[in-house]
């Protein structure tokens, strides 16, 4: 397929995609975190972005929503790039737990290994491993600029989903303290739990969350501004932790139904990337049983289902495949 070929037949299967599922029902908003459940559950957008730097937007793809677990894929890449990626394998790991995001099974059953930077035990332990360490607001500013560097936009806390995340997030305090209990968290716990909440607090949108993904397929170079990001060799150690844990207990038959590797947040968002072919990234409140968006699922599942866009297919396989019947 040639890139203008690509980007014609993008637009179409999105807006195709859009039509198709914008009516439908399935999915519930996240309601453990108060604030999520009142955002408008018909918003839906999807968007995509290309080797040069061009986004394609349908719908709803300028609202700012929580950012929530699509955060933590930035984080890793950032503690890759602090540290290396295997100095994060040492002391986080990146084994799938197969069990839901917010397990405290999980550590108890890996109690040497949060296992994955992507659950929340893992991403805990990545906020805490984020240099300036001791220093919270150095942490925050390199996450942040990390973030927006990705972007190549700004962004900000939704503060009202900030306060209710922290009012509620009492799971989350005793993963932070679990993980110190196993030495497994390299900060101070409370301090890495609060970076990890605002960075979930993050407002993004589907047009930012297309770049990011953009910025990761291309190799750490942002296509929008130019600028090298992230060291190229570490697109595949992210996108790999993506493949095998972006969807939780649901990510093998995500896997084996679209070859997308992609990371979902409670927020509704979900961004994919197909390396070196493109980012894309779709955003709809309602979620399923293991918080992914039914709408943001299908709209991806049906859109590289039509163009071929399967990593695990032979490259010049890369055309319409039943897989997306599946
Ligand atoms: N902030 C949310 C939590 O910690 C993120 C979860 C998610 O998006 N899966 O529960």
């Amino acid at each position: 397929m040639t890139h203008n070929n690509l980007k014609d037949e993008l637009l179409a299967a999105m807006k195709e995609a859009h039509t198709r599922f914008s009516g439908s029902e399935g999915g519930k908003n996240a309601d453990y975190i108060p604030f999520l459940a009142n955002v408008p559950s018909d918003l839906f957008g999807i968007a995509a972005c290309l080797p040069d730097g061009d986004v394609l937007a349908v719908g709803d793809t300028d609202y700012r929503f929580g950012i929530e677990s699509v955060s933590k894929v930035p984080t890793a890449i950032l503690a890759m790039e602090q540290y290396s990626a295997g100095e994060v394998l040492d002391r986080i790991g990146a084994d799938a737990t197969g069990l839901p995001f917010n397990s405290i099974m999980a550590i108890l059953l890996e109690n040497d290994h949060p296992s994955t930077p992507l659950v929340n035990a893992g991403a805990i332990s990545a906020c805490s491993m984020i240099k300036p360490t001791g220093d919270a607001d150095g942490k925050w500013k390199a996450i942040v600029g990390f973030i927006e560097g990705l972007c190549g936009s700004g962004v900000e806390v939704i503060d009202e989903l900030y306060k209710s995340e922290s009012e509620t997030n009492f799971n989350n305090k005793s993963i932070a303290w679990l993980l110190k209990n196993y030495g497994r968290i390299y900060d101070d716990p409370d301090m890495s739990l609060d970076i990890y909440t605002r960075q979930c607090s993050i407002g993004i949108t589907a047009k930012q969350l297309a770049v990011m993904a953009g910025t990761i397929a291309f190799g750490g170079s942002n296509p929008i501004t130019c600028k090298h990001v992230f060291k190229p060799h570490l697109t595949p150690h992210i996108v790999s932790l993506m493949a095998t844990v972006g969807f939780y207990e649901n990510t093998g038959d995500w896997l084996f139904t679209t070859g997308l590797p992609a990371k979902s947040g409670v927020g509704g968002g979900i961004m994919g990337v197909i390396p070196g072919v493109v980012g894309i990234a779709a955003f709809a409140p309602p979620l399923d049983k293991a918080g992914n968006s039914v709408k943001a699922q299908n709209a991806l599942k049906y859109i590289t289902g039509k163009l071929g866009l399967n990593i695990f297919a032979p490259a010049g396989a890369r055309q319409p495949v039943k897989a997306a019947k599946v």
